[in-house]
C-alpha cells in the first residue's frame, strides 16, 4: 500500500481520497509547489497534513484566524498527530515554550499567524530548524481582490526569503476567481506550481427557496423536524434576530443568538454554546460566521433574503463543512427586496466615497440585488443559477434543489404577457409590479381608484388569475428583458426595445410553472437530510453514542465533532463494532481515536445490544443509496427511478438536423419521451460516455482554472466541433456543437444497443 493511503487510514480513519486530494498530495510530495482550489468542506486540510507527516522536517501552516487554528490543531491532536499553534492567544511564556518544544522536534505541524512570521523569536527558530514545507491556508487572504484581504499575508514571501533553503510551498483556498488566483501565484512566487481546481459546486448542499405565508410557522416546522441537528438561522436585522430567537426559545428549542448589538462577553458565550452543541441552533445576523469552523452545521436557513448572491453563497456555505449532506433554505418574501433596497439607498450617507464612486457602488449593489431576487423567482435549477452567477457553466439539472425536485409544466403565456406589457405601456411606464398586476387582475383597491386605472382598457383583462402566476410571468419577462425594472430605488416597470416583439406577436413566451400538489412529495424528499438509513433501533443507539460523545467532549473541553463526526457515529451504529478490529473499520476512526475512545464506545454498544448482533439499519435502502452514490460520482442522479430509455419507436420519430449543443439535443429527446417513470436523460450521461470513448477530451483552462471539454480528432471525425461564445458577463468560452452525424452517433451508439 502506498504510504499516503496508510496515513489516511491510520490517522484519519478513511479508506479513500476525495476528488482532487490524491493529486494534490502526490504533487506536494514530489517537491513541487502546489495550489489547491477546492470548495469548503472538500477536504483541503488532509492535502497538506498527509505530506507534512511524510516529510522529514516541520511543516508551517499560515492561517488567518485563531479559531481556525485552534480547531485544526484540536483535530490533529485528536487524531494522534503532534501539532501546535503560535498566535496572539498565547502568552509570551507559552509561546517560548511552544517554540522550545518545536526545536526539540515534538511537532510535525505548526500553525502560525502571519503577523508572527517576521518576529525575531520566530525567525530565529525557523532559520535553525529544518522546514520542509510552508502551507498557506485560506490563501485568498493574500489578494486585494477578495473580501478577506490581510496585509500581514504579504509578509509570507519575506519570511520565505529569509530561510536558508526554500521549502516546498503549498497554498489552499476556496476562492476561484481569476484575479485572486493570479495574486496567489504571483505574490507567493510559486514556482511552476501544480494548480488543481475542483470547481465551485458544493455537491453535498441541497438548495431550496420557499415562500411561506407565515415564515415563523415554516421555520418552526423545519426546526422541529430536524431536532437532532445543528443549524444557523440568518435574519436581516437585530430586531428580527431577537424576535425569532425569543419565539423559538418559547417553543422549547435549544437556541442561542448572535448580533453586533450584544456585549462581547455574551457573544462569546453564545458562540461557544453553539460550537459545543450545547445550543445547536443559532439565530444571527450576518455578523456571525466569519471564522466559525463548526463542521456539523446541517442546515442554514435565511429567514430574510440577503442583499446579494455573494453573501448568500458564503453564508449558506457554512452548512455541511464536513462534506456531509446539508440544506440551504431561503425564505423569500417581497418585503425582503424592499428592505434591501432601503439599505442600499441609505448607503448614500457613506461619507468616505466621493459622489461618482458612490453612485457606482450603489448601482452595482442594485444590480446584485436584482440577481439575488431572480434567484428567488427562478424556476430553473438553483444550483445551475448559482454556478452560473459565479461564472461556471454546469448542468441544467442537478436533482438536488427545490426546483429540480418540483415538477414543472411548460406553459405558453404569450397572450398574458402581451396584456401585461400593453398595460405597462398604456399606463405610461410609471408603476411598479404590484399596481400593474392589480390593474390586469381587476382589483378594486384605493390605489387603483386613485390612479384612475379602472378606466384602463386592460383593467380586469386577466381577472381570475392567481397573483403568483402573474408574478411569475412578469419575472420571466424581466429576466428575458421584454420588460425592465428600474434600479433607482422605486422599481418601476418599463418597456424595452424587445417589448414590441411580444405585442406584435413575433415571439412567444414560454415559462415553467410548478405543477400543483407536488408539495407533499417534495417535502418528503427534503426532510431526509443525510443518508440516514438507521432504523428505530439504530437511532436509539445513535442518541446513546451521541450522549457519550457529548460527555467526553465536556471532559476534554473540545467540541463534540472533534471526537467523532456525526457521520462516523452513524457508521458506528450501522457496524456495531464489538472489538478493536471492527472499530477500526468504522469510517473516521483512526488508530489514535480507537485507542482513546474505542473501548468506551464499544462498551456502550455492547451494553445497548446485550452483546447480541443488532439490525440497526435498512440494509436494502442503504445498498441502494451506496450504489446510487457511486453512480452519482460518475455524473448521474441519485433517485430511485430506473435508467432513461429511448424506445426504437420513439427513435423513429426523432428528427436529427442542424447543429445543436448537447443540452439542446438532450432537451429534444426528453421532450419526445415526455413524462415517464424513468429518469430523464442527462447531458452528463452522454458527455461522460463520449469522454470515455475519447471523442471528447478534458483539459484544464489555464486562464479560468476550470476544466473544459473539447472534441478530439476522433470526435471531429464524427461531427463534433466548437464555437466561441461570449457570456452575459463578458467571458469568452467555447461550446461544443453536435453536427447531424454526431447527433446520430449519440442516438444510435450511446442510447442505442444497450437499451
Ligand atoms: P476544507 O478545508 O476544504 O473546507 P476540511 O479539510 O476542513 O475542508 O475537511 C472537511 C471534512 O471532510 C473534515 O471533517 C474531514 O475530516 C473530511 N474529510 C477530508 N478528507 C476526507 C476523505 N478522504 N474521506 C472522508 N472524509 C474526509
Ligand atoms: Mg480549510
Ligand atoms: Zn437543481
Amino acid at each position: 500500500m502506498k504510504d499516503t493511503y496508510k496515513i489516511l487510514k491510520q490517522y484519519f480513519g478513511y479508506e479513500t481520497f476525495r476528488e482532487g486530494q490524491e493529486k494534490l498530495v502526490d504533487s506536494i510530495l514530489s517537491g513541487r509547489d502546489t495550489l489547491g482550489i477546492m470548495p469548503t468542506g472538500a477536504g483541503k486540510s488532509l492535502c497538506y497534513q498527509i505530506p507534512a507527516l511524510l516529510f522529514q522536517g516541520i511543516t508551517l501552516v499560515v492561517s488567518p484566524l485563531i479559531s481556525l487554528m485552534k480547531d485544526q490543531v484540536g483535530a490533529l491532536n485528536q487524531a494522534g498527530i503532534h501539532a501546535a499553534f503560535i498566535n496572539s492567544s498565547l502568552t509570551a511564556n507559552q509561546c517560548r515554550l511552544a517554540l522550545q518544544y518545536a526545536r526539540q522536534g515534538r511537532y510535525k505541524i505548526i500553525y502560525v499567524a502571519p503577523e508572527r512570521l517576521l518576529t525575531e523569536e520566530f525567525l530565529d527558530f525557523a532559520i535553525h530548524t529544518e522546514i520542509s514545507m510552508i502551507t498557506v491556508d485560506e490563501a485568498h487572504c493574500i489578494s486585494h481582490w477578495g473580501q478577506d484581504f490581510r496585509p500581514s499575508y504579504l509578509k509570507i514571501l519575506d519570511f520565505i526569503e529569509r530561510l536558508p533553503t526554500r521549502p516546498v510551498i503549498s497554498a489552499f483556498t476556496a476562492t476561484a476567481t481569476k484575479e485572486v488566483k493570479e495574486d496567489m501565484v504571483c505574490t507567493l512566487q510559486l514556482k511552476h506550481p501544480m494548480v488543481l481546481t475542483t470547481g465551485f459546486d458544493r455537491k453535498n448542499l441541497f438548495f431550496a427557496v420557499k415562500t411561506p405565508k407565515d415564515k415563523y410557522e415554516a421555520l418552526k416546522e423545519y426546526v422541529e423536524n430536524h431536532k437532532e441537528e445543528s443549524g444557523i438561522i440568518y435574519c436581516n436585522t437585530r430586531k428580527n434576530v431577537e424576535e425569532v430567537y425569543e419565539r423559538l426559545l418559547l417553543d422549547g428549542c435549544l437556541v442561542t443568538k448572535y448580533h453586533a448589538g450584544l456585549r462581547e462577553e455574551e457573544r462569546k458565550i453564545n458562540q461557544d454554546d453553539f460550537i459545543f452543541d450545547k445550543r445547536p441552533i443559532m439565530v444571527a445576523t450576518n455578523a456571525f460566521g466569519m471564522g466559525i469552523d463548526k463542521s456539523n452545521v446541517r442546515y442554514v436557513i435565511h429567514y430574510n433574503m440577503p442583499k446579494n448572491m455573494e453573501s448568500y453563497y458564503q453564508e449558506a456555505g457554512r452548512a455541511g463543512r464536513d462534506g456531509e449532506e446539508a440544506q440551504c433554505i431561503l425564505f423569500y418574501h417581497g418585503q425582503d427586496v424592499a428592505a434591501n433596497q432601503y439599505m442600499i439607498e441609505s448607503n448614500k450617507k457613506n461619507a468616505e466615497l466621493d459622489r461618482e464612486d458612490l453612485e457606482m457602488v450603489i448601482e452595482r449593489d442594485r444590480e446584485r440585488l436584482k440577481k439575488m431576487t431572480f434567484y428567488c423567482h427562478t424556476n430553473e435549477c438553483l444550483r445551475a443559477y448559482i454556478l452560473n452567477y459565479f461564472g461556471e457553466y454546469g448542468e441544467h439539472y442537478c436533482g438536488k434543489c427545490s426546483n429540480c425536485l418540483t415538477q414543472f409544466e411548460e406553459k405558453d403565456v404569450t397572450e398574458e404577457s402581451r396584456k401585461i406589457i400593453e398595460c405597462v405601456e398604456g399606463t405610461g411606464q410609471r408603476y411598479g409590479i404590484q399596481v400593474i398586476l392589480q390593474t390586469v387582475m381587476g382589483s378594486d383597491t384605493a390605489k387603483i381608484r386613485q390612479y384612475g386605472l379602472k378606466e384602463n382598457k386592460l383593467y380586469g383583462q386577466l381577472a381570475g388569475y392567481q397573483q403568483g402566476t402573474l408574478r411569475n410571468i412578469v419575472n420571466s419577462l424581466i429576466m428575458k428583458e421584454y420588460l425592465f425594472l428600474t434600479n433607482d430605488g422605486y422599481s418601476i416597470l418599463k418597456c424595452t426595445k424587445t417589448s414590441s416583439l411580444i405585442t406584435e406577436g413575433k415571439e412567444k413566451v414560454i415559462i415553467k410553472l410548478a405543477k400543483e400538489r407536488e408539495e407533499d412529495k417534495k417535502r418528503k424528499h427534503e426532510n431526509t437530510n443525510s443518508q440516514n438509513t438507521l432504523n428505530q433501533l439504530g437511532r436509539e443507539l445513535f442518541v446513546r453514542l451521541r450522549t457519550l460523545r457529548y460527555q467526553m467532549a465536556q471532559q476534554e473541553k473540545v467540541p463534540p465533532y472533534l471526537i467523532f463526526s456525526d457521520k462516523t457515529l452513524m457508521d458506528m451504529c450501522k457496524k456495531c463494532p464489538s472489538n478493536e478490529e471492527e472499530m477500526l473499520q468504522v469510517s473516521g476512526v483512526g488508530q489514535a481515536k480507537q485507542e482513546k475512545y474505542g473501548a468506551l464506545f464499544i462498551e456502550e454498544i455492547l451494553t445497548f445490544s446485550n452483546g447480541e448482533k443488532l439490525e440497526t439499519y435498512d440494509k436494502e435502502l442503504d445498498e441502494m443509496l451506496q450504489k446510487n452514490n457511486t453512480v452519482q460520482l460518475s455524473g448521474r442522479r441519485r433517485t430511485g427511478k430506473p435508467e432513461f430509455l429511448l424506445t426504437s419507436k420513439l427513435k423513429e420519430q426523432l428528427v436529427l438536423e442542424g447543429e445543436k449543443t448537447i443540452s439542446q439535443l438532450v432537451e429534444q429527446i426528453n421532450d419526445l419521451v415526455g413524462d415517464s417513470d424513468r429518469k430523464k436523460l442527462t447531458t452528463t450521461k452522454i458527455t461522460n460516455q463520449l469522454l470515455e470513448e475519447e471523442f471528447l477530451k478534458e483539459i484544464l483552462d489555464e486562464e479560468t482554472g476550470r476544466k473544459k471539454r473539447l472534441p478530439t480528432e476522433k470526435g471531429e471525425a464524427i461531427g463534433l466541433f466548437t464555437k466561441n461564445q461570449i457570456s452575459a458577463k463578458g467571458y469568452s468560452y467555447e461550446v461544443v456543437y453536435y453536427g447531424v452525424s454526431a447527433q446520430n452517433y449519440v442516438v444510435e451508439e450511446i442510447l442505442g444497443e444497450k437499451q
